[in-house]
């Protein structure tokens, strides 16, 4: 069923971090805005449980800060150790991050762009562009839950994330790149829980990053465990052995991993 054509400012495609902060600024601005995004709206944000920011962004961005007792706060720490490939030079870095529920700040940040007056619209797809006479883009098709329609917009903005499905959309000929990212471009992130075999002198009670190996180490609610992350480009196998490489090092306590 095609809907009647519906006309705003601007319209984002993907209301998670960079959707729904942007259109709260294009809102706050008077701007009419539309987002939409493909998940329903208890699923957004669902790809990963828990996520670390800056505290001090909060404030920057103009968006109101977690605080204990809110529904997205875990809890903060002020303290985290870098350290060089080869182990040396502990490095203590001081500032605030916040570890949060990533599902509850996607709400937080949804409400941001509400309250700045732009509309979100969930289980919504972008399906395909409209263009104008001259072949400018004018907009986008919708895909809803109640079938397809038509939104005219004077900007439309990709908040798609790694898919980036408006700007890989458009002919060639447009003037903007249109390449696809792969494995080589994308960061693979695995992470263990892991058994110290020793807590009583191992206990991990700072987060200690090897950026060297882009591997960290953070506490976990248990004296006898932590958290092992791991990123690497390419895939999550290659990622997991650029773990076991870096376990033969000896630089982590003595521990035993489980998988998350
Ligand atoms: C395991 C992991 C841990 C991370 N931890 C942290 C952390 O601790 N701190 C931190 O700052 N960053 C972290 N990141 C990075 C962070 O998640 C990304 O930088 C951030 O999500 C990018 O936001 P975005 O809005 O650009 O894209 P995304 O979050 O990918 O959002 C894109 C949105 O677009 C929607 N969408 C896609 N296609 C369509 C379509 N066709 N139609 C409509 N909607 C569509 C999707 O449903 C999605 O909601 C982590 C990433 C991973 C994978």
């Amino acid at each position: 069923m095609i809907q009647t054509d519906l006309n705003v400012d601007v319209l984002v495609i993907g209301g998670c971090t960079a959707g729904s902060y942007f259109a709260g600024q294009m809102a706050k601005q008077g701007y009419k805005v539309l987002v939409v995004d493909k998940s329903s709206e208890p699923e957004l944000g669902q790809r990963y449980t828990v996520i670390h920011c800056g505290k001090e962004h909060f404030e920057h961005f103009g968006i109101p800060e977690p605080k204990e007792g809110d529904p997205d706060y875990i809890e903060q720490f002020d303290l985290s150790i870098i350290r060089s490939a080869l182990n040396n030079f502990p490095k203590n870095t001081r500032s605030t991050i916040l570890v949060l529920r990533r599902v509850l700040l996607m709400k937080r940040l949804a409400d941001y762009a509400r309250n700045s007056g732009a509309e979100i619209r969930y289980s919504t797809s972008f399906t395909s562009h409209i263009y104008n006479e001259a072949g400018q883009l004018a907009g986008a098709v919708l895909t809803g839950p109640d079938g397809e329609y038509h939104v005219n917009a004077r900007l439309t903005v990709d908040a798609s994330g790694i898919p980036a499905v408006v700007r890989t959309g458009l002919p060639d000929s447009y003037g903007v790149e249109t390449f696809t990212t792969g494995p080589r471009d994308q960061f693979y992130v695995v992470l263990h829980y892991a058994k110290l075999k020793h807590p009583e002198k191992d206990k991990i009670e700072v987060v200690t990053t090897w950026p060297y190996y882009k591997i960290w180490l953070a506490p976990q609610h248990t004296a006898d465990g932590c958290l092992v992350g791991v990123g690497a480009n390419l895939s999550t196998e290659y990622a997991e052995r650029v773990l076991k490489r870096f376990e033969a090092l000896g630089y982590l306590p003595e521990h035993e991993l489980e998988h998350i």
